[in-house]
């Protein structure tokens, strides 16, 4: 059951219209890091968790979310009302109302134009929220990891928002759900860690082969060693080659047995689509082209192979 508390989690002071700020505090209202995507999140993990310590963490967290979409949409709202008004009443001069609802230059006409102020549920570029937001897998020890990575992508949104405006009050309202957001994340963290083990994610351990691997994969210069690919943990692999069932020297190749039907029907269509090997057939683009402008003279003006 949800019943609603006419007062705000965290009271919401704005000194001023400013519909281009409200423009951009719209990232942490419809936006992927944004309260609603976060109360969605834990709340639909909440409902298929069954560990009670953790489906009472996600309904705590998820209903305070939903707590802080309302103080966002709130800042949102507050920002926008004195342009509302001018708007919908049609008071000012059409310049001058173009003026007012553009604010810093960003989409903010947009927002007043077709949400009338808002808030609506759509991110600062005006793209509309989407479930798609939600990497839930259903696995807590993913889950939480995830979750830890949206805290803190959120932190740091709130941070970005802090950093552009001075307005004192609406400063103050993001620290707040900025802060939140740190406590969020070491509720989850904590949480996985009261998992044991809760590493590698699922109950599949990993192929002891490549399990404690590093593949040095990017050739040339600039390699760099550090705790992440060296050490007694980690074997690590100068010049990668193909592995697989048979080992060292796999060949890399890929396989599958075709039954009686398909083979046949395979064959044909690997040679009604043949690549000729010899010849070259004029194309279009050269038929458009000069005689000074054969391949060879493009070749001539790029720079010499050992250059480059
Ligand atoms: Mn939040
Ligand atoms: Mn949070």
């Amino acid at each position: 059951m949800f019943s609603h508390n006419k007062r705000l989690q965290y009271t919401v002071r704005v000194t001023e219209t400013n519909p281009g700020l409200a423009n951009l505090m719209l990232e942490q209202f419809g936006g992927p890091q944004g309260e609603l995507a976060a109360a969605c999140r834990y709340f639909t993990q909440a409902l298929g968790e069954d560990d009670p310590g953790r489906k009472d963490m996600l309904y705590d967290i998820s209903t305070e979310e939903l707590s802080h979409l309302e103080i966002i949409g709130t800042i949102v709202a507050m920002l926008n009302k004195g342009a509302k008004g001018s708007l919908a009443e049609g008071v000012d001069e059409a310049a001058e109302m173009y003026r007012k609802i553009q604010g810093a230059g960003n989409d903010s006409h947009v927002t007043q134009v077709l949400y009338g102020g808002g808030p609506a549920l759509v991110n600062s570029a005006g793209v509309p929220w989407t479930a798609g937001y939600i990497d839930t897998i259903g696995e807590p020890t993913a889950d939480l990891r995830s979750n830890i990575a949206a805290e803190a992508r959120a932190k740091i949104v709130y941070e970005r928002l802090i950093n552009l405006t001075d307005d004192p009050g609406v400063k103050e309202a993001l620290g707040f759900l900025m802060t939140r957001e740190i406590a969020h994340q070491k509720s989850f963290e904590k949480a996985l860690y009261a998992i044991e083990p809760n590493f590698p994610p699922g109950k599949l351990p990993g192929d002891a082969r490549f399990a404690g691997v590093y593949f040095n994969m990017s050739a040339g210069e600039g390699d760099v060693r550090g705790p992440w690919n060296q050490g007694d943990r980690w074997n690590f692999v100068e010049s990668p080659q193909p592995c697989g069932p048979d080992g060292d020297g796999a060949a890399g190749e890929a396989s599958v047995s075709l039954d009686a039907a398909e083979a046949p029907a395979v064959q044909a269509m690997a040679e009604r689509t043949r690549s000729l090997r010899d010849g070259d057939p004029m194309t279009g683009a050269e038929l458009g082209m000069s005689e000074q402008t054969a391949m060879e003279d493009i070749r001539q003006g790029l720079p010499d192979q050992d250059e480059a």
